[in-house]
């Protein structure tokens, strides 16, 4: 039986690739952060099988006794301080997180594999936020970095941390550049679980206002669910590599808004939206859009879930949520 270790396990991505693991016969341990995290009690009630253990990727000696206590065949570092708004405001704890809690990462599997690196397969998230001000389109594997926040600068140091530790050790250390993926269990802090919720709310009269920020900000969104196969097909190639992830379609804020209050029977969504600049950024990615061509020759990996599919889906769950009063 094959044995993952993965940090963020609380996360969107974690649950689904822990699922994932398991329905594949993997055994499954997780690293959760923090004394009385509130979501161990969500992973431990979704996910009974799964082990965990207490680390903190800023912690090196904590990692290590994580790989020691669970003995991985391959570790996924999904963890990290994921929102771009909230970089701005909190720079140096992105950066001690999301970038150099990947060397910490590395480094914990490095001294934990000793003379055999290629012993513990790695996978990085890297993300799409790393090209911010776009340099050619659709983007792909080779196409000029530019970050555009803090969160941004911190995954282009983890994502060239990865493949240093893949060139300077033969580690078998893969970087898998997702585009913006999605679902129902998305923080409701980000932009399309912030409109399927308050969609839901609007259609069942709780709410009566969305207040928001850039509406004509375009991003090539996914199915996490499906975003979460393509890391574990990378840990299965004979080498680690660099995978762009995406469906290669870009679509607005205001496509998603008319979508997610289509489904309710709203075809006007303009008395309800009103927009503040609190939710404005300091410096925006304009428009991102992937070609995943390469993940789909090498992986033969290919997005199932549409993007007027995943509107639905995420407001149909949090239609169900509010009804019931989750
Ligand atoms: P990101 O791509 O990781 O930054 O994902 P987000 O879902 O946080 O933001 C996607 C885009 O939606 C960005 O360009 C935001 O500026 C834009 N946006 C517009 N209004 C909002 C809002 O109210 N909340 C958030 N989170 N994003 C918004």
């Amino acid at each position: 039986m094959p044995t993952a270790l993965i940090t963020g396990i609380t996360g969107q991505d974690g649950l689904y690739l822990a699922e994932l693991l398991l329905e594949k016969g993997y055994a499954v341990h997780g690293v959760i952060r923090g004394q009385n995290n509130p979501k161990r009690e969500l992973v431990e009630r979704l996910l009974p099988d799964v082990h965990l253990h207490n680390g903190d990727l800023t912690d090196m000696s904590s990692l290590l006794r994580a790989l020691r206590d669970s003995d991985p065949d391959e570790v996924y570092n999904l963890g990290a301080v994921s929102f771009v708004a909230y970089s701005w405001e909190n720079a140096h704890l992105t950066t001690d997180v999301t970038a150099k809690g990947v060397l910490t990462m590395l480094e914990a599997v490095r001294l934990h594999t000793g003379d055999d690196p290629g012993r513990v397969r790695f996978y990085q998230a890297s993300s799409s936020e790393m090209f911010g001000k776009v340099q050619e389109t659709p983007q792909h594997e080779r196409t000029l970095l530019w970050p555009r926040s803090p969160y941004g600068v911190s995954k282009v140091f983890g994502h060239y941390m990865t493949i240093n530790y893949r060139e300077s050790y033969g580690m078998h250390a893969s970087s898998g550049i997702l585009f913006n993926h999605e679902s129902p269990r998305r923080g409701p802090e980000f932009v399309t679980r912030k409109i399927s919720r308050a969609v839901a709310r609007i259609s069942l009269g709780l709410q009566d206002e969305l207040v928001m920020g850039n509406l004509d900000a375009e991003r090539d969104w996914g199915f996490a669910g499906d975003y979460v196969e393509a890391m574990w097909l990378m840990l299965q190639q004979p080498q680690g590599d660099d995978f762009v992830i995406a469906t290669g379609q870009t679509h607005s804020i205001r496509d998603f808004l008319d979508l997610a209050f289509g489904h309710v029977g709203i075809a006007d969504w303009t008395p309800y939206v009103r927009q503040d600049p609190q939710f404005m950024r300091p410096a925006e990615v304009d428009r991102l859009v992937g070609d995943a061509s390469k993940a789909r020759e090498v992986l033969g990996w290919k997005p199932r879930v549409s993007f007027p599919e995943l509107v639905a889906l995420m407001v149909d769950a949090d239609l169900e949520a509010t009804q019931q009063g989750w």
